[in-house]
């Protein structure tokens, strides 16, 4: 299957899943992951309908960003960070992403809050909350959630829009669902709080149908639309 096929064809399991579950299409957004993925098959991607590109890396992105605006293409495009951020790349994510999906401290959040000052830029955030014990996830526990939350309410240059998490993987979808589930309910706590947050990005090639049912409004799929990666 091409890009443009499978593209059309996860566009189209996002409207399936959002309506069986009783939900609005317009308000699941689709990220097509690219990182790894060379120009040529992003274009492929954007004229398939892509709209947000999500990357894992910021110097990947760097090149991408530029590639693409060199190429004077007239689409307008939102580049998203999906991946860890290191402290010491924040200038260049505040430079490159209209939203950050990984902010999960407080020293980041205030290395982003600084650099986005210097720019003079309102930056888009999501907080990424750690659901599992896995060494290897980024991500704030969930105990820790509402402090920073509160510590980022407090800096101008942040807008904090909602959670963001990304589950162990399974196989079998099903199983992720209880993951899902939390982060929604996490969310809605923060929001009884008075917290003002709206997009949850949850759910990759393998599960985000399930992510839908559970309440997703970003989600981050690349094997489904570019194929397996190398
Ligand atoms: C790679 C990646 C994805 C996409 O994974 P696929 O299984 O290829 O859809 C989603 N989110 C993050 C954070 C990733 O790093």
């Amino acid at each position: 299957m091409g890009i443009t096929e499978a593209f059309r064809k996860v566009q189209s399991q996002i409207v399936h899943a959002a309506m069986n579950s009783g939900r609005n299409p317009a308000h699941i957004k689709l990220v097509a992951v690219t990182k790894t993925v060379n120009m040529p098959e992003i274009i492929e991607a954007i004229q398939a309908g892509a709209l947000i590109l999500g990357e894992n890396r910021v110097q990947e992105a760097q090149k991408k960003v530029k590639s693409y605006e060199l190429g004077l293409r007239s689409e307008k495009i939102e580049w998203h960070l999906i991946g860890n951020l290191q402290k010491n790349k924040a200038k260049t994510a505040v430079e490159l992403f209209d939203l950050i999906h990984s902010v999960d401290s407080a020293g980041l959040a205030e290395e982003v809050d600084n650099h986005a000052r210097k720019t003079g830029k309102k930056q888009r955030i999501l907080v990424q909350v750690k659901l599992s014990d896995e060494a290897t996830k980024h991500g704030i526990t969930e105990n820790n959630l509402m402090d920073l939350l509160t510590k980022i309410a407090k800096m101008d240059c942040l807008k904090m829009e909602g959670l963001m998490t990304m589950p162990p993987y399974f196989e079998d979808p099903e199983k992720t669902r209880p993951y899902f589930r939390k982060l929604k309910q996490l969310a809605d706590k923060a929001i009884e709080k008075g917290f003002v947050l709206y997009e949850l990005s949850m759910g990759m090639s393998n599960d985000f149908e399930v992510a839908i049912e559970e309440g997703a409004t970003l989600v981050r799929v690349g094997t489904a639309i570019f194929g397996e990666r190398d």
